[in-house]
């Protein structure tokens, strides 16, 4: 029936920028609300303390702008209404002004959102409203899987199906409908807050004040009050729009869209294969690129599960083959749950090596210090070269600084890596086993420079990043944690060549050596000289010029780095297996 209650329902966007399938809007829906207001707070620890590059801000207000409308096509009267403090202070002010009785929201089990949402189902409490939390962002609540594991991290993909299938025989819930109404807000007078005190969060440290043109101006326009609650323009939060370069877009149509023209071809979901798809495809890529979606809430993961299960089920009753899990679609959506349970069970050190009790310790360069004797982000200094300041680390080795640097804005004068790493920061997306390769190189398979410096960069620039996912996935490519075959290892050359023969990724973002021909294109520093000048690009280290007609030679000799990786690597896991941790961060292992 269309008969409403009295409930007044504030309803808090955060990790679900989406109508479908979201069982904390359905749960919301069902209270029948007189009055319905969906909200967006900007939250400091996001706008200051995440690193976060153009290309995701610009992501995040797609998606936005995407949802809003969504809302006023069901109901003229309504939007997403974006206001610009701290959860913790402004709730409780909307509470009052608006009589709230109920508030609603998807659960978030990242250990800052844990604590946030702690302290204000506290305040609700106290104000005496009831709050309703649903489970919405993963396939399974990433507290059962522990709970199931034993209360234990998930440290492996048998263990999460294990778990998985004590919940529900290994299937997530079914989606929910879709809301076909929206009940109305409040009146304009008493929807404006035009009177209400704002508490503008103190900024510093600011670690994306790099990204911004005038530093002074601060967050003060997404911070401060926004009396039309509307979602900010880049120019607004002070970010230049053309530093927004990825071609990527955010918002539920685009992501809806994606995922019907994907299970449209059944051939795809059934045969694919993680292990089997091309890191260097590009136009179109060989995976779904449906991880921003996920990450911002803008598609359903359980839709996506589903979607591609039925596909799947209806195959392999007409006997076709299906790849099967853990490579096949299903799969790579549980190795996201895999991460978000494990780090769900470790809590803030899931991202860093100290207090990490599943981290393995390894004598890499370039070291976060441990918490209580680093600066603790409090006065993290900002580089003066645009990029975000990194969290406080040892600089144990000017050459690994070095190699990091160049890694990071990709002029290692490896072009695979090279490539992957200027597809990262121009398009905010790189292919998983892309991922595999940087990652790799840096830390056990090249630099041997510490995960952490790598997870930070990708938390910077991935318009998909994911605490979980990035740590999980950092230790797993170091052998700190999930994987341990630290002698199988990425060659920056070979390996990029059994895909991709003809370098036709590397031409692409790498253009100063388009003109190579195929057979240097990996190694342009074999090529000849006379070869070098007929293609317009010399190999040298001479100039810095970053002009198109020189690429950098190489940073060290692979194979010599490989070496001293290996042997290295070798020692750490024997101390750790017949010494401990102090032996290897004091380097006295060395010794041994
Ligand atoms: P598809 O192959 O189409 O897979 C579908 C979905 O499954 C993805 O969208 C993603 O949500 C999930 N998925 C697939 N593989 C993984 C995986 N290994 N771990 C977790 N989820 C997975 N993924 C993130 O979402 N955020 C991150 O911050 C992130 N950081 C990474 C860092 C490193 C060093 C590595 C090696 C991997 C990282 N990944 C991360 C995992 C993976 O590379 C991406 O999820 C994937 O490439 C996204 O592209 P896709 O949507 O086309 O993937």
């Amino acid at each position: 029936s269309g008969s409403t209650s009295n409930n007044i329902v504030l309803y808090w966007h955060r990790t679900d920028l989406r109508l479908h399938d979201s069982p904390a809007l359905h749960a919301a829906l069902a209270l029948k609300p007189s009055t319905f207001i969906p909200v967006w707070t900007w939250d400091p620890h996001y706008v200051y303390r995440a690193r976060v590059g153009p290309n995701r801000w610009r992501f995040l207000f797609e998606c936005q702008n995407d949802l809003s409308k969504s809302y006023t096509k069901l109901n003229s009267k309504q939007k997403l209404w974006l206001v610009r403090e701290d959860p913790q202070t402004v709730l409780p002010k909307l509470w009052k002004k608006w009589g709230i009785t109920h508030l609603v929201f998807e659960k978030d089990t990242d250990p800052y959102a844990r604590e946030r949402d702690e302290a204000v189902v506290r305040l609700a409490e106290e104000a005496g409203i009831e709050v309703v939390i649903r489970m919405g962002r993963n396939l399974f609540d990433p507290d059962d899987l522990v709970r199931k594991n034993g209360g234990k991290p998930t440290m492996s993909m048998t263990q999460t199906e294990k778990a998985a299938e004590k919940i529900n025989n290994g299937q997530p819930d079914r989606p929910v409908e879709t809301p076909k109404s929206i009940p109305d807000p409040w009146e304009k007078d008493r929807m404006d807050l035009s009177d209400i005190e704002h508490e503008i969060a103190d900024p510093t440290p600011d670690l994306n004040a790099a990204h911004r043109g005038t530093k002074d101006k601060q967050y003060t326009q997404i911070m401060g009050p926004n009396n039309d609650f509307s979602v900010p323009t880049m120019g607004e939060i002070g970010i230049d729009p053309s530093l927004a370069t990825t071609p990527h877009r955010g918002g539920e149509s685009v992501a809806l869209k994606m995922l019907a023209d994907y299970t449209a071809d059944e051939e795809y979901i059934g045969t694919f294969e993680k292990p089997k798809t091309s890191p260097a495809a590009f136009e179109p890529q060989s995976t779904t690129l449906l991880s921003p979606h996920l990450h911002f809430g803008s598609l359903s993961i359980r839709k996506y599960w589903w979607d591609v299960q039925d596909i799947m089920t209806k195959r392999r009753k007409a006997k076709k083959t299906n790849a099967s899990v853990p490579v096949n679609l299903p799969g790579q959506l549980l190795f996201r749950d895999m991460y978000f349970a494990a780090q769900a069970a470790i809590g803030a050190p899931f991202a860093r090596t100290h207090g990490n009790k599943v981290a393995r310790v390894i004598d890499w360069h370039l070291q976060s210090k441990p918490l209580q004797s680093s600066r603790n982000d409090e006065d993290a200094m900002e580089d003066d070269d645009g990029d975000l300041p990194a969290r406080d680390y040892e600089i144990d080795s000017l050459e690994a600084e070095e190699w990091f640097q160049s890694w990071k804005i990709g002029r290692t004068g490896f072009p695979w890596i090279d490539a992957l790493m200027r597809q990262l920061r121009s398009e905010g997306w790189i292919h998983h086993l892309g991922r595999h390769s940087v990652a790799c190189f840096l830390t056990r398979g090249g630099c041997y420079v510490s995960w952490e410096r790598g997870a930070e960069v990708f938390e910077e620039l991935l318009i998909d990043h994911e605490t979980a996912s990035n740590a999980g996935n950092w230790m797993w490519l170091s052998c700190t944690a999930f994987f341990a075959q630290f002698y199988r290892c990425y060659s920056p050359i070979a390996f990029g060549k059994k895909w991709d023969p003809n370098g036709d990724f590397i031409r692409r973002y790498v253009p100063e050596l388009a003109n190579f021909d195929k057979k240097f294109i990996y190694e342009p520093w074999k090529a000849p000289i006379a070869d070098q000048k007929k293609w317009g690009c010399r190999v040298t280290n001479d100039d810095n010029a970053v002009d198109g007609t020189t690429y950098p030679k190489p940073m060290f000799d692979f194979d010599k780095q490989r070496q001293i990786c290996l042997d290295n690597m070798k020692r750490a896991y024997d101390v750790r297996l017949h010494g401990n941790d102090e032996q290897v961060l004091d380097g006295s292992w060395k010794k041994l």
